[in-house]
């Protein structure tokens, strides 16, 4: 499988993004909502270069399902979202691809009436977003690919590898043309 970035990149990549966050917020407590399940690898090891009072919450949003690189449906669970009245929120996901997933959850985030909100990606896909969109944190732009590894799934695998790679097409075709 072709790697698209490294383990050792996304890792230096984190030291960058964890400085920018603690020059912006100082050392305000924030609340980081990740959006599961792609967050995973990404929140887990950004928030421990977090030295300033965070914490922790999630919220699930899953637009795929099963073996297809097309999104569905989005549906959103947001029960183990805490209140977040008056907090700074720093919200947390995978990849901005069109930008309907991120756009719903700062809407619907919005609705809280946090202190603030802002959006961190580890990836932003070039030429596919449909919302304008602008995240505040932004590890990696990538090409119009379907990437897999470091959370990024296809059919609920792929998500532990330490890098991000690229789907073959053999891989995705046979099960994405519907
Ligand atoms: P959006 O709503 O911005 O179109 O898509 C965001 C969600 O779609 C991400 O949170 C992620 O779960 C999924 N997604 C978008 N592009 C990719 C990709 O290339 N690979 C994988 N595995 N998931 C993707
Ligand atoms: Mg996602």
């Amino acid at each position: 499988m072709q790697i698209l970035i490294t383990a050792e990149r996304i890792q230096e990549r984190l030291d960058e993004l964890a400085v920018e966050i603690k020059q912006h917020y100082r050392e305000q407590p924030i609340t980081i909502v990740g959006v599961l399940t792609g967050c995973l690898m990404f929140l887990a090891d950004l928030v421990r270069r977090l030295d300033m009072p965070v914490r922790l919450a999630l919220i699930q949003a899953s637009s795929y399902r099963g073996a297809v690189t097309r999104p569905g449906e989005l549906q959103v669970q947001a029960e183990l979202v805490p209140d977040l009245r008056g907090r700074h929120v720093l919200l947390l996901d995978d990849i901005l691809d069109t930008g309907r997933t991120l756009g719903h959850l700062v809407g619907q985030l919005r609705g809280l009436e946090p202190a603030s909100l802002r959006v961190g990606v580890l990836l932003r896909k070039e030429g596919r977003q449909e919302l304008p969109l602008e995240p505040d944190y932004c590890g990696f732009r990538i090409p119009d690919l379907f990437v897999i590894g470091y959370g990024l799934d296809f059919n609920d695998e792929y998500r532990h590898l330490p890098h991000v790679a690229v789907l073959p097409a053999a891989t995705s075709s046979t099960t994405d043309r519907a």
